[in-house]
C-alpha cells in the first residue's frame, strides 16, 4: 500500500482499478509483467510495428505532390528501420530477458539508440536522432493508441491514472465508467481539473510520480476530499474508504434537499447562484442543482474534438439549446478562450513558447476576425430566445475591450442589414482575470454592463504562478493578500459604477472563500454545478454580518498561510463535513 498526497480538485471519493492513459509525450514508467504475460507483449510488439509500417506506407501513396518529396524520403528511412529485423528483435529480446512491457521496451531501445547518434559529431548523423524518437512516438501511439480508444469504449468501472489530461481528453470520460481521475501534473484550476468538477468526477492532481507507482489494473483509491491517492490499499483501509464514502453520499443527499431553495443569507439577503458550463447539455444540470442560470458558458469547447471550425449554425444550436433550459433566466456566454491549455489546433499554429502570455482568448479572437465575427453573429441571433449576455475574457486593456466592442457593433449592422432579429440591449460585460484589468476596472466599468471577475487566471497573472503546473501549485493560492486586494478593488470600483459583479473562477465553488466574498460585497457567484447545493448551504448559514467580520480580520493580515488558516477554521464551524 503506497499513499501519494496531491491536489484535491473534484470532491468524491473512487475505489476502481486503473487504466493508464498517456499524453503525447510518452512518459513510460517501467512496469515488470509476469512471465506468463511475455508472448503477449512480444505480439504486442510485432502488431505495433506492422501497423506502423501500414500507417507510413499509405501515407507514401498518399503523398504525391513535388514539395512532400522530402518527407517522403524522410519516411522512406523510417520504414527503413521499421523493417530491420534486428531491431525488432532487440526489442522483443528486452521483454523477454526483463519482464517488461512493449511500451517500456520499444522506449527504452529506441531512446538508447537515439542517444548513441546525437553522441557523433557528425551533424547530419546526430540530427538522425530526431528520427528516432519519431518512430518511437510511432510506435507508442500503435501501442497506446489501443489502451485509449479503450476509454471510450469501456465497459467496466476504472480510476484513470495519467501523467497529464488535457480538457479535451477529460471531457470525454463518460461518469459512468470513470469513477475518478488520478494525474501527475495540474492544479485546482488547470482545465482539466475544472472539467473533472463539472463532470462531478472525483479528482486528484500534482501527485508527481503516481504514474511511476501504480501498474495497469491496481486498485487506487482517489480521494477527491483531501487531496490523497492510495495505490494497492489494504483491506482495512478499503472497507474505512467505504464506509467514508457512505458518509459523504449522505451529506450530498442531504445537500440535495436544500438545492431548491433560495441562496438567502440568515439576515435576508439574497444571493444568485449561477452555473459554469463547457457544453448546453450541462445545463440542465445546473438547473437540477438549484442553479439560477449561468454565469459562464466556456465555449471554447466547441472547438474540441472536432476536425474543423463549429459554423455559425454549431454554435448556434449549442447557445440556442442552453438558453432554452433557462428560457428567461441569464445565460452569459463568453467568447472563445482558446489559447494557452485550451490550445485545440496545435497542427494549425506553431506552438508558443509562453503560450499563457501568448496568443490567447479575447487576442487570438482580434487576430482572427472571421471566426470571431461568427461566434458573435451566433450569440446575437441566440440573443432573442431568452436573457442571453455576452462576455469577453482576458481583457488586458481599454483598447482591446473597446476593439471587441466596435466588432461586436459591426456584426449587429450586419445582422440589421439582414434583417435578422437579435436584442439591441443586449448586456455586455467583460472579465476581469488580468492584473491590468483589476487596476483599470474604474474605467472599464464606464464602458461595460457587467464584470465577472476570473479569479483562476488573475490569480496566475497576479503571483506569476502557472495554475497547471504542479511544481509551483503551493505558490498558486486565492488567499494571497494582493490577490484579494485586487478582488477588493474591483468590487468596490464595480459597486461605485453601479454595475453588476459576479465571480466566475474556482474561487467561488469554494467553501473557503465563500464568507470572504460575500464580506467583500459579492452577491452573484458562478461555479460548477456539482458545487452549487454545498455552496448555497454556507450562504444560508451566515449572516452578512458573520461576513463582514471575516473580512475585518483579514485585512489586517498579511500571510497567506494565516489568512488560508483563518477562513478554513470559520468555515469549518459552519460546514463540518465538507473537510
Ligand atoms: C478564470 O480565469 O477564472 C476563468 C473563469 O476562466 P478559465 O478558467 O476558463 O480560464
Ligand atoms: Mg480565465
Amino acid at each position: 500500500m503506497e499513499i501519494k498526497k496531491g491536489i484535491a480538485v473534484s470532491p468524491g471519493i473512487a475505489i476502481a482499478k486503473s487504466l493508464i492513459i498517456d499524453s503525447e509525450d510518452y512518459l513510460i514508467p517501467r512496469r515488470s509483467i509476469h512471465s506468463s504475460q511475455r508472448r503477449v507483449e512480444i505480439q504486442r510488439v510485432r502488431n505495433a510495428f506492422t501497423d506502423a509500417i501500414d500507417e507510413l506506407s499509405q501515407f507514401q501513396t498518399e503523398q504525391e505532390t513535388i514539395e512532400q518529396r522530402k518527407i517522403k524520403d524522410i519516411f522512406a528511412v523510417h520504414l527503413r528501420f521499421l523493417h530491420d529485423r534486428s531491431l525488432r528483435k532487440k526489442i522483443t529480446d528486452l521483454v523477454y530477458s526483463e519482464s517488461v512491457t512493449a511500451e517500456y521496451a520499444v522506449s527504452t531501445t529506441l531512446r538508447e539508440i537515439a542517444s548513441h547518434f546525437t553522441k557523433v559529431r557528425d551533424a547530419y548523423i546526430s540530427e538522425r536522432a530526431a528520427d528516432i524518437y519519431d518512430i518511437e512516438r510511432r510506435l507508442l501511439r500503435q501501442l497506446l493508441g489501443k489502451k485509449r480508444e479503450d476509454v471510450d469504449h469501456l465497459t467496466e468501472e476504472v480510476a484513470i491514472v495519467a501523467r497529464e489530461l488535457s480538457p479535451t481528453q477529460t471531457a470525454g470520460f463518460s461518469k459512468r465508467f470513470v469513477k475518478g481521475i488520478a494525474s501527475d501534473a495540474g492544479g485546482r484550476t488547470s482545465h482539466a481539473a475544472i472539467v473533472a468538477r463539472s463532470l462531478g468526477i472525483p479528482a486528484v492532481v500534482a501527485l508527481e510520480d503516481l504514474t511511476e507507482s501504480v501498474g495497469g489494473g491496481d486498485i487506487v483509491i482517489i480521494d477527491g476530499n483531501r487531496g490523497i491517492v492510495i495505490v494497492n490499499p489494504d483491506s482495512e483501509t478499503i472497507h474505512q474508504y467505504k464506509q467514508y464514502s457512505e458518509e459523504f453520499a449522505e451529506l450530498e443527499h442531504r445537500l440535495d434537499k436544500i438545492k431548491q431553495k433560495p441562496a438567502i443569507a440568515r439576515d435576508g439577503v439574497k444571493i444568485t447562484l449561477l452555473g459554469n458550463i463547457e457544453f448546453p447539455n450541462e445545463a440542465e444540470l445546473v438547473l437540477q442543482k438549484g442553479g439560477e442560470g449561468i454565469g459562464l458558458y466556456r465555449t471554447e469547447f466547441l472547438y474540441l474534438n472536432r476536425p474543423s471550425e463549429p459554423t455559425e449554425e454549431d454554435h448556434y444550436q449549442a447557445y440556442a439549446e442552453t438558453v432554452s433550459v433557462f428560457k428567461h433566466r441569464p445565460v452569459t456566454i463568453r467568447t472563445v478562450d482558446l489559447g494557452a491549455d485550451k490550445y485545440t489546433q496545435s497542427k494549425r499554429f506553431a506552438p508558443e513558447p509562453n503560450p499563457f502570455l501568448g496568443l490567447r482568448s479575447i487576442r487570438f479572437c482580434l487576430q482572427n476576425l472571421t471566426m470571431f465575427k461568427t461566434q458573435l453573429r451566433a450569440i446575437l441571433r441566440a440573443s432573442v430566445l431568452g436573457e442571453v449576455k455576452i462576455m469577453f475574457p482576458l481583457i488586458t486593456n481599454i483598447q482591446e475591450s473597446m476593439q471587441a466592442k466596435m466588432i461586436l457593433r459591426d456584426v449587429m449592422e450586419d445582422l440589421d442589414e439582414e434583417s435578422i432579429a437579435y436584442n439591441k440591449d443586449i448586456q455586455i460585460g467583460i472579465m476581469i482575470e488580468t492584473p491590468s484589468a483589476a487596476l483599470m476596472a474604474s474605467t472599464l466599468a464606464r464602458d461595460f454592463d457587467f464584470f465577472s471577475i476570473g479569479t483562476n487566471d488573475l490569480i496566475q497573472y497576479t503571483l506569476a504562478v502557472d495554475r497547471g503546473n504542479e511544481l509551483v501549485s503551493t505558490l498558486y493560492s486565492s488567499a494571497d493578500p494582493a490577490v484579494l486586494r485586487l478582488i477588493r478593488t474591483v468590487i468596490q470600483d464595480a459597486h461605485k459604477a453601479q454595475i453588476d459583479l459576479s465571480v466566475c473562477g474556482e474561487m467561488a465553488s469554494d467553501p473557503e472563500y465563500i464568507m470572504l466574498l460575500l464580506g467583500l460585497g459579492v452577491r452573484s457567484l458562478s461555479l460548477a454545478p456539482p458545487m452549487i447545493p454545498e455552496i448555497k448551504q454556507i450562504i444560508r448559514s451566515v449572516t452578512i454580518e458573520d461576513c463582514n467580520t471575516v473580512v475585518r480580520k483579514i485585512l489586517g493580515m498579511n500571510s497567506e498561510r494565516q489568512i488560508s488558516n483563518y477562513l478554513r477554521d470559520a468555515t469549518r464551524k459552519i460546514l463540518p463535513e465538507a473537510f
